[in-house]
């Protein structure tokens, strides 16, 4: 459909311009097609459209006269340049009407010659033939008046403004209606008289809207009422039962078909003022995915009705994220908060990679967020402190899904503390204990933590299952029941399984801290040969603790490094690229080749000398 609503974007001088020529040229379309059809047709009411036209067209005329006066001979040339282009563009779309006019045309015709052959046999066949005329003519007016009234309506979106501020258009862009309107003022003290003119249009164009209107109402009436004839009669069945009536009913199916389609044609646009709040704030909640947090609320600027819908908790329950802003400042998510409750329903929320965030912001933001909050995910925000991670344990307590993987800030200790009532995933890698190098005293705190935490797990499971969860996986290779075990039931497995899902914690780095800890033990245990990998470790293994300044046990293979010794192997290092192109290096132990931590990656102080 060609409708107008594409040049309401767009700079308003050229509007004024485009307007009035494109007018002309579908106006000459249009009256053409008129005239054809009315010479072929049946009567026809288009010397009355003709009218309509020659009116609107007389109404674009002066302000267009007016525009060029003011916007002078340099502007003019870039003006008609776009015109050109937009014509083009907007003739484009005519032809599509025009098809389908001579489309209904062509087959009216058809129909008539039929008709005219048939008309004279009974009396049926000349009701029907007349009733398809009626319908196809309705058809076509009132796809006429519908396009007119579109007419209006764009020309009323672009020429409004200026109208109503009494001034042709002065401004180049129209980007901002507020500095718009202030040109437009200061232009009206200048020229005085040209409100007078602008107040005249807009009121023969209110005159014109409200006739168009009228008119389009009643036909489409019209249409409907043939329309619902149209349907009683398809239900009639006894009506086609002789031979020949067969084609006449298949004739109205396909009539009603078209008449219907008209009418949905003819429907006047809906324009956004006319949503609902509810229904913008789920458009919103849909652009919040799409465009990110910032742009939505910059789309309070629409309108009263997008700037209260902005603020509905609505629109911010499934997802607040701000991972695309990661350059967010304080004060900025501090603004974006505000004092309402628009987060109140917030289940999602979303902050990678925000590293200006401090605890003040993302404090208030939790208390805003409160209950709801379901999924918090804080990768590398070095703002997320141990007391927040407590805040949120106590106050936020539908929390299921944590991620704060790359804090710094946070120690993993004190978040497997912590008790969350409703966590299920906890995501822990790059957080303090899990960087650089950890004492083991601290690292062993840590995994007591853990099996705490599965001990409380256990106890709960075993209430309500009766089997100790971690142990049992523990003995069976990380599964509760083995495979192959024929005495459990599947309904036990069953069990396990649904009662594993509800109470047990899953945390990325679980199986880090167990196998870590196996190293540090067999380390410590002294039996074992191979875990040192170069003599200075070996000393101290064996009872000589000034042998080493620093010891460092890599989580990986196990093996025991003096930092000197480190230090050297680390001039062997190993290029590698990624599919994308870019380099990375790895260093290889130098006791068997697998690689180390990355500078500065996770590793254990087993011994500090200083
Ligand atoms: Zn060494
Ligand atoms: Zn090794």
């Amino acid at each position: 459909m060609t409708n107008k609503t594409p040049s309401t974007s767009g700079t308003e001088d050229e509007e004024e311009e485009k307007f009035a020529k494109v007018k002309n040229n579908e106006m000459d379309n249009d009256e053409a097609m008129m005239r054809a059809s009315s010479s072929s047709s049946s009567s026809s009411s288009s010397s009355s459209d003709e009218d309509d036209e020659g009116e609107t067209q007389s109404i674009s005329t002066p302000t267009r006269l007016q525009q060029r006066r003011v916007s002078g001979g340099g502007g003019e040339r870039g003006g008609r340049k776009r015109r050109a282009s937009m014509e083009t563009n907007e003739l484009s779309g005519v032809p599509t009407i025009n098809s389908k006019k001579k489309k209904t045309k062509k087959s009216n015709d058809e129909k008539t010659k039929q008709n005219e052959d048939e008309a004279n046999d009974d009396t049926p066949h000349a009701a029907h033939a007349k009733r398809v005329r009626r319908a196809k003519r309705l058809c076509f007016e009132l796809a006429a008046a519908s396009a007119t009234l579109k007419e209006l309506d764009a020309k009323y979106a672009t020429k409004s403004k200026d109208i109503v501020n009494g001034s042709g258009p002065s401004s180049s862009s129209s980007s901002s209606l507020n500095t718009n309107d202030n040109n437009n003022n200061d232009k009206n003290d200048d020229e005085g008289g040209g409100g007078a003119g602008g107040n005249e249009v807009i009121a023969r164009w209110f005159e014109k809207h409200k006739e168009a209107q009228t008119k389009w109402k009643k036909l489409t009436k019209e249409l409907v009422d043939v329309e619902s004839e149209l349907k009683k009669r398809a239900n009639e069945v006894d009506l086609y039962n002789s031979g020949n009536m067969q084609v006449l009913k298949a004739e109205e199916a396909a009539l009603l078909r078209y008449v219907q389609f008209a009418l949905c044609r003819a429907k006047p646009m809906s324009s956004i003022g006319e949503l609902r709040d509810s229904e913008v704030c789920k458009v919103l909640e849909k652009v919040v995915k799409t465009h990110g947090v910032r742009f939505v609320l910059s789309l309070s600027a629409v309108s009263k009705q997008f700037q209260r819908c902005v603020r509905s908790p609505l629109v911010w329950e499934s997802s607040f994220d701000l991972s695309t802003e990661t350059g967010i400042s304080d004060r900025n998510l501090l603004e974006i908060l505000k004092e309402d409750d628009a987060l109140s329903l917030c289940k999602n929320i979303r902050l990678d990679g925000c590293r200006f965030l401090t605890e003040r912001s993302l404090m208030k933001l939790f208390r805003r967020a409160g209950n709801s909050i379901e999924t918090l995910s804080m990768v590398n925000v070095a703002g997320v402190t141990d007391e927040l991670l407590a805040y949120l344990a106590d106050k936020c307590t539908n929390i299921h899904t944590l991620d704060v993987r790359g804090c710094k800030n946070v120690d993993a200790s004190a978040a497997l503390q912590l008790a969350w009532p409703k966590l299920r995933k906890l995501q822990l890698k790059g957080s303090r204990l899990f960087r650089g190098r950890v004492p083991w005293t601290d690292f062993y705190l840590l995994v007591m933590n853990l099996e705490g935490l599965h001990e409380s797990e256990d106890n709960k499971i075993e209430k309500i299952a009766g089997f100790r969860l971690h142990e049992k996986k523990e003995e069976n290779n990380g599964v509760v029941y083995r495979q192959d075990d024929e005495t459990v039931t599947e309904e036990q497995r069953k069990i396990a399984r649904d009662v594993e899902a509800e109470h047990t914690l899953s945390i990325d780095v679980e199986r880090l801290i167990l196998s870590t800890r196996d190293k540090i033990k067999k380390w410590r245990s002294n039996d074992v040969g191979g875990v040192a990998a170069c003599e200075h470790a070996a000393a101290v293994q064996h009872g000589n603790t000034l042998a080493a300044n620093v010891l460092t046990l890599m989580p990986r293979c196990g093996h025991v490094l003096c930092d000197r010794c480190e230090l050297e192997s680390r001039r062997h290092m190993v290029t590698h690229t990624r599919a994308n192109g870019t380099k990375f290096y790895t260093y290889p132990c130098p006791a068997c080749n697998l690689t180390m931590p990355s500078p500065g990656g996770f590793s254990i102080q087993l011994l500090l000398n200083d």
